[in-house]
């Protein structure tokens, strides 16, 4: 429960207000559930004739304030009497009777006010969590989720989100409601009989311990059931993202007996999640009617054998009391259980809004004052794993406006190379270098906003053109978004389609062509006009008709810009200032195209193998 009090101090601050009024209602309406049950007396007296005393009238300025309760009682019990004398039994019954739905008309009332009051505290908390979760997964570097899978990921955004909804949220109403109406009921008992109430109070915590252990049990198996849940969303987004080889290779066998095998696992776990949290119920009721037996016994001996000083109605009001913890408390325990499922899911949760981010910002951020563009890599290591290094000791220098070209078999580094420029990961050993500036002591922020990339697969979101465009810059105006598709060749396919502009490109631009993509990619690199780009085999997925068409828009594009390009075909790299050959991590030749085919060496074979120059 510690880790309970943790969550709600972390998220709850902003929604003191409606906590507030919550607990003022809950106050309210436990008051006035002990008046509407003590209209029952006597309603009880008269049916049963216990009570044969007269009552006089008492004026409150007769008596101390210690005894107004006394005096309330008394003149209550007068004003019935009264109206017995005049208006008969039975009609004096019936306005009892009619208090009683009137008191009660209150009670519901003010409880519906309290739960409407914490309803924006629960869907709030939840909502934040989303939104933090969210934020988080932006800012974490993609090095994170090859580690995290995606499904498992969205399985911790929506289902575990939704299970600390409805484990922990929904109990935080019984949380806040049934601790002020067992301590208002409590307190009446005291006051009523506090040899009963002892009597009570040794007998309650037997049964509070026994309820605790199962739901410590819970926790672990809710957790195990959460992460099954996990697996299986991972399972569903791969297949979704594969079902076009799963067709191809007739595997839907495979993969169907894959995902039974991971259903039936998470049967198995969320049976006996759900078989302990229905221990829940059963206990506390056998474990509730026990103790109202025992008090009964108890009570009622006091009663017989005279020596305590409680009435025959009062010790019935005392039981209906009674009667009204139990509920409250039944609903606790279950509360509890519920908590203690949702925790699990918070744990997972946290283990991503607490991870940390290795690519932050600098205490001390360098700004480059006069940017001129030179990017420079001094003896770059770096491993994804850091004992296996993929990328060893690369040295090279792009003066502003030039272009060095990265070629070499796949799997050499070239891309890890280029992914260490924006800081998607952070280099091992060696620094990397914008005008003299290390980019690790610049802001993250400043660094990307001095850079375009243009991969093989052109990342696209499910928008219009317009907005797939404009996507990196904040202020465009509609000229500008048509002259960077004007020179990134977009223009005319996307005037072709039915709202020109304002099309939208369907998920991740699945209606256009690989070509089309690409020069929607390369238009929106225009529209940031960044000094330094990035060029992932930006054609290699092309055909050569359209290849023409995006080498056209490369070349305007890199024109004066510090460029560093990976391609497998010559026609992107033979103007290159410098080539570097990629072998194994290294870099094992450098010069231009004609220097390095005079060397007869790595370049050539790569030349002859077709890999480089196909097409020409
Ligand atoms: P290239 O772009 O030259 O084809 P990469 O830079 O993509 O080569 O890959 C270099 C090496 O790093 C390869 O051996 C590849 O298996 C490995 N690698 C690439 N990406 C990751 C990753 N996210 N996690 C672990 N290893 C990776
Ligand atoms: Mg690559």
């Amino acid at each position: 429960m510690n880790d309970f009090w943790k969550l709600l101090r972390r998220f709850v601050p902003p929604y003191k207000k409606y906590l507030a009024l919550n607990v003022v209602f809950n106050v309210l309406s436990a008051i006035l559930t002990l008046f509407s049950f003590a209209v029952i007396m006597p309603i009880l007296e008269m049916l049963f004739q216990i009570n044969e005393t007269g009552y006089s009238y008492m004026p409150f300025s007769s008596a101390s304030v210690s005894q107004w309760t006394k005096v309330a009682i008394n003149n209550f019990y007068y004003y019935t009497q009264e109206t017995i004398v005049y208006y008969g039994q039975s009609t004096t019954l019936a306005l009892l009777a009619a208090m009683l739905v009137f008191m009660t008309g209150l009670k519901t009332g003010t409880a519906y006010l309290s739960s409407y009051f914490i309803i924006p505290l629960r869907s709030g908390i939840v909502r934040d969590i989303r939104n933090h979760l969210y934020d988080k997964i932006v800012s974490l570097p993609i090095g994170f989720f090859t580690n995290e899978r995606k499904g498992d990921v969205m399985a911790r955004i929506s289902g575990d989100v939704t299970e600390i909804e409805t484990s922990i949220m929904a109990s935080l109403d019984m949380l806040f409601k049934n601790p002020v109406m067992i301590i208002v009921c409590l307190a009446t008992m005291i006051a009523l009989s506090w040899q009963l109430t002892l009597f009570v109070l040794v007998l309650l915590p037997i049964a509070g311990v026994a309820m605790g252990k199962i739901g410590k049990r819970l926790k672990r198996v809710s957790l195990e059931s959460q992460q099954q849940w996990g697996v299986l969303m991972s399972n569903i987004e791969e297949t979704l993202g594969g079902l076009r080889i799963i067709k191809a290779f007739n595997a839907e066998d495979k993969v169907e007996r894959r995902f039974r095998a991971g259903t039936q696992k998470f049967f198995d776990l969320s049976n006996r999640v759900a078989r302990r949290q229905s221990l829940a119920h059963p206990m506390s009721e056998f474990l509730g009617t026990l103790t109202i037996a025992i008090v009964l016994w108890f009570g009622g001996t006091l009663i017989i054998s005279g020596t305590s000083n409680i009435t025959a109605s009062s010790f019935i009001y005392y039981m209906v009391i009674f009667y009204s913890i139990i509920n409250p408390a039944k609903d606790l325990s279950k509360a509890v259980y519920a908590i203690q499922k949702g925790l699990a899911s918070m744990e997972r949760v946290d283990k991503i809004l607490n991870a940390r981010n290795p690519i932050a910002n600098p205490a001390h951020p360098v700004e480059i004052t006069h940017f001129k563009g030179e990017v420079k890599y001094e003896g770059v290591t770096f491993g994804y794993d850091k004992t296996v290094p993929v990328v060893k000791d690369v040295s090279f220098t792009i003066k502003p406006g030039e272009t060095v070209a990265l070629v070499g078999q796949s799997g050499s580094g070239k891309s890890t190379v280029a992914d260490l420029l924006p800081r998607f990961y952070d280099v091992d050993g060696g620094c990397i270098k914008i005008d003299g500036v290390d980019i690790r002591d610049m802001k993250v922020y400043e660094l990307r906003s001095y850079m375009g990339n243009v991969n093989q697969e052109a990342i696209l979101f499910n928008d219009t053109f317009y907005n797939n465009i404009t996507f990196g810059v904040k202020h465009a105006t509609k000229e500008q978004v048509i002259e960077a598709a004007r020179i990134a060749n977009a223009h005319e396919f996307i005037m072709s389609t039915e709202h020109g502009y304002d099309t939208n490109i369907g998920d991740r631009g699945c209606r256009l062509s690989g070509g089309q993509r690409q020069r929607l990619s390369i238009a929106r690199a225009i529209l940031k006009n960044p000094p330094i780009l990035i060029l992932d085999e930006a054609t290699s997925a092309l055909d050569s008709e359209s290849e023409l068409l995006v080498q056209q828009a490369l070349d305007r594009l890199m024109k004066d810009r510090t460029t560093l390009v990976i391609a497998h075909r010559l026609s992107t790299i033979k103007n290159a200032t410098q080539i570097c050959v990629m072998h194994d991590g290294a870099i094992v030749e450098r010069g231009t195209h004609d220097e390095l085919i005079s060397k007869c060496g790595y370049y050539t074979r790569l030349v002859e193998m077709q890999s480089i120059g196909g097409k020409q």
